[in-house]
Order: structure tokens, then sequence, then C-alpha cells
């Protein structure tokens, strides 16, 4: 049987991995977050005392390290050298990193097999930023899902009072604006929607609105 690709880029805070998880789940799909994979090489830099913006250094520990994503109860696990690092790198300190880390060509060179292995032995809904450009470029379904600085900005604010912590606002749509603006203009693999990509702009809506029209578009594309 063959598998269904469909590949989700955008923005950070955009909702990708709320939305693709959940439509994952109705479709039967397999969910692949790629910015785990990032942020795990960033945890490991940060872990291990080497600046990130270091790239000599970032891209010689490369060699030391092990990254995959296992699927335990359902839920995506990021491992790094065997060990699971999932509740360490939703952080902001590891979101810039990952940021960072994923400007260095070696550092997407060191990804890109894993993650076109996933697709090839799977029907995945696998969300980053260069999935429908460089990833998975004949992917099946390729969506740009996206939202103003503001509305992510709030969404991500929500999301981490929701865990407990205080974040600024200001701060966090300065870390949002940050983040575009270095994935956007990277040299290797910058953000981009692919041309055959159909856009959707989630500012005005709710989750469950966005979940549904990306099934219905997947549905409609797969005949
Ligand atoms: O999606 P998430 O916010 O977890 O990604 C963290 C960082 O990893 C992004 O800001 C981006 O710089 C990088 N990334 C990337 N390519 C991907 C996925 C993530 O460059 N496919």
């Amino acid at each position: 049987m063959s598998v269904i690709n469909v590949a989700i880029d955008g923005p950070a805070g955009a909702g990708k991995s709320t939305i693709a998880r959940a439509a994952a789940k109705a479709l039967g799909y397999l969910y692949a977050d790629t910015g785990a994979l990032y942020r795990a090489v960033a945890y490991y830099a940060v872990s291990n005392g080497i600046d990130i913006s270091d790239k000599a250094a970032v891209t010689g520990c490369l060699g030391k390290i092990t990254a995959e994503l296992r699927y335990e109860n359902g839920e995506q696990c990021v491992y790094l050298n065997g060990k699971n690092v999932s509740p360490y790198i939703r952080t902001p300190e590891i979101s810039i990193g990952a940021s960072a880390v994923s400007a260095i060509p070696a550092v997407r060179a060191f990804l890109l097999d894993l993650q076109k292995d996933i697709a090839a032995s799977n029907s995945v809904i696998m969300d980053g930023r260069d999935i429908g450009t460089v990833v998975l470029p004949d992917a099946d379904v390729k969506i740009y899902l996206t939202a103003s600085a503001e509305v992510r900005a709030k969404r991500r604010f929500d999301e981490l009072s929701a865990k407990g912590a205080a974040p600024d606002y200001e701060k966090v749509l300065a870390d949002i604006i940050q983040r575009d603006h270095d994935d956007m203009n990277r040299e290797t693999a910058p953000l981009r929607q692919a041309p055959d990509a159909v856009y959707l702009d989630t500012s005005g809506l709710g989750a469950d609105e966005v979940v549904e029209r990306l099934i219905s578009i997947i549905k409609e594309k797969i005949g």
C-alpha cells in the first residue's frame, strides 16, 4: 500500500503541532513534529556548554549525537543519545537555540534522512519549516499554516501560562518576531511557502475549525 505524505510548514506558534496532531489522529496517520529534532540538537549543545552561535562547535558535536523520533502510547517522543528529552526541549531558551542551530547547513543535513525515512515508510503529517520545500518536495498535500504575529504570541502566552509559567507577553511577541525573521532569512532552507502549498491563515479561527479544514483539504487532494 502506498503511503500518504502531508507537509505542513509555517512560522512559530501558527498552531501547526496542535492541528497536525489532531488531524493525524483523525486520519490514522503518524504525526511527526520535526522542530523537536532541532530542539534536541540545541538541547545537546546547551547542556554541554557549547555556544549555539559557534557554527564550527555545533557542527563538531554532531558526531556525538544520535537523534530519533519514537512513538509511545501514540505520542511522539524525541530521543537524544538514547534518552527521552521531550520534557526539556520546550523552554524559551531551547526555542531560540533551535532556531540558531537550524540555520547551520550541517545540522539540517544531519537531520534530513531521518525525516525522509519516516515519510517513506509511514502515512504521515509532518510539520516544520522546510517540509514542503526541501524534506518532502513530492508530498501529496502541502499546507502553509500561518497567523498574525500577535495572534501567535497570544497563543504561546496562553500555553506557557497554562503550564504555570508567568510569561511576559511583549517578550513572547518579540521572540516570535525574532524567530520569524531568523527562520525566513537564513540561507539554507528558509521558511517559505512552497508554490504548490495551500495557504491557511488561522488568525480568526478556532483549532477545531482549522483541523476540519485541514482534513477536508487532505481528503479532497487525495481523492
Ligand atoms: O516547530 P518548532 O518551533 O518546535 O521549531 C523550533 C525551531 O526549529 C524553529 O524555530 C526553526 O528554526 C527550526 N526548524 C527548522 N526546520 C524544521 C523544523 C524546525 O528549521 N523543519
